[in-house]
């Protein structure tokens, strides 16, 4: 072979390998990429709280794809999911980009909703990316679907003007949404169950269940902690008498005003439960059994001095008898199961002697 070829030879071959090498390299750094996003996949699946999925989201879907901000626009029309999130303990000031829409045709992402990139624009995006510190230079808003039923959308903000543009594919990130929306129904669906299996239809207290399971938690911590922690049995008063005379109806609708009374005089760290039929107990975070009997003595006033009006303007009187208990009464020492029962038991000790006193009062322990 002549000397000219063999080297034009080498030189191709260089340029192949060369090329072959790039090709193998995007291989690798696209395979790496696939198996990020497999793991977050992976991840945002295994989350079985609302918090652990959000949270997954917020902190990882960031870094995965590179992007300056992610915020997450729920949509929940009457606020029921915030109300029961809220109610089971999830802490929203962890989560300043997530936002909550009533409707969502505020989200404008079209009919039916479709991906939107591009530029960001303040008009139409300012609400997908409220408060950022920076404004993104393109963003991709990508709506969450179940069953064409538009729960949310997922905002994806970039610093770099071209990552989102107009024409580009949405098959990637519409995949990415698709999951995070089954992820989403399942664990607010989850939540949901639970927090229905935790409550009381009628009056939207907690129920016997949770309440037990709190003060097991609230004795652990008050023992750990030193603090204080008080009990309230309530029973409305002869309320055999009000079923009697305004009916059974009637009656439920008592129950449901006796316990937002009760409950507007409370703490938000405190528990209302309905214990059973016309019996409450609250649980009193952070107290001893004096403050509680002045939280108890409010409750008992409220009700003796306003009559409980029904729907069709009927007054009804009602007065409650309360017995409180403090676990300074207790042995902390024994096991908490122990003292839960052992403060139930007191604070019910204490209802009966106030009923035996002749009702409206409020009775404190004196073990
Ligand atoms: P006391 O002052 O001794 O507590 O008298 P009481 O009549 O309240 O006593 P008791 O505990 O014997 O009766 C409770 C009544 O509450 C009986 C029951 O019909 C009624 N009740 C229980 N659950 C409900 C309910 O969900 N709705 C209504 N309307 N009434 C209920
Ligand atoms: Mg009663
Ligand atoms: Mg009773």
């Amino acid at each position: 072979m002549e000397g000219a070829a063999k080297r034009e030879l080498i030189a191709e071959n260089e340029a192949l390998r060369a090329r072959l090498a790039d090709l193998l390299e995007q291989a690798s750094r696209n395979q790496e990429i696939m198996s990020r996003h497999q793991a977050f996949d992976l991840e945002i699946v295994a989350a079985s709280s609302f918090a652990q999925l959000v949270g997954t989201i917020f902190r990882a879907l960031p870094a995965i794809c590179g992007l300056d901000v992610v915020t997450l626009t729920l949509v929940d029309p009457g606020a029921d999911i915030y109300m029961v999130m809220e109610r089971l303990g999830v802490d929203f000031g962890g989560f300043p980009n997530l936002i909550w829409t009533e409707d969502g045709a505020g989200l404008a992402l079209g009919e039916p909703p479709r991906p939107v990139l591009g530029p960001f624009d303040p008009a139409r995006h300012g609400a997908a990316f409220p408060d950022q510190p920076q404004r993104p230079a393109s963003v991709g808003l990508v709506p969450l679907l179940r069953n064409r039923r538009l729960i949310g959308s997922l905002n994806l903000g970039s610093s770099d003007p071209q990552r989102f543009t107009a024409g580009m594919g949405t098959d990637f990130i519409e995949h990415m949404a698709s999951i995070i929306a089954i992820c989403l129904e399942n664990v607010i669906s989850n939540e949901m169950l639970k927090y229905i299996g935790l409550t009381d239809a009628l009056t939207g207290a907690y129920n016997r269940r949770y309440i037990d399971r709190r003060l097991a938690e609230e004795i652990s911590r008050a023992r750990r902690a030193g603090g204080a922690l008080s009990l309230m049995f309530i029973d409305l008063d002869h309320f055999k008498r009000v079923n009697d005379s305004v009916g059974h109806q009637g009656g439920d609708e008592v129950l449901r005003e006796a316990a937002a009374r009760i409950k507007a005089e409370l703490r938000l760290s405190d528990a209302l439960a309905r214990f059973g039929g016309e019996e409450f107990v609250v649980l009193l975070v952070d107290a001893d059994q004096r403050s509680a009997a002045v939280v108890a003595e409010r409750i008992r006033a409220r009700m003796a001095h306003t009559a409980v009006e029904l729907a069709d303007g009927t007054p009804v009187n009602v007065t409650v008898s309360i017995g409180v208990a403090g676990l300074e009464h207790v042995d902390v020492k024994r096991p908490v199961e122990d003292l839960a029962l052992q403060l139930l038991a007191l604070a019910d000790s204490a209802l009966y002697r106030a009923k035996q006193a002749g009702r409206n009062r409020v009775v404190t322990c004196t073990a």
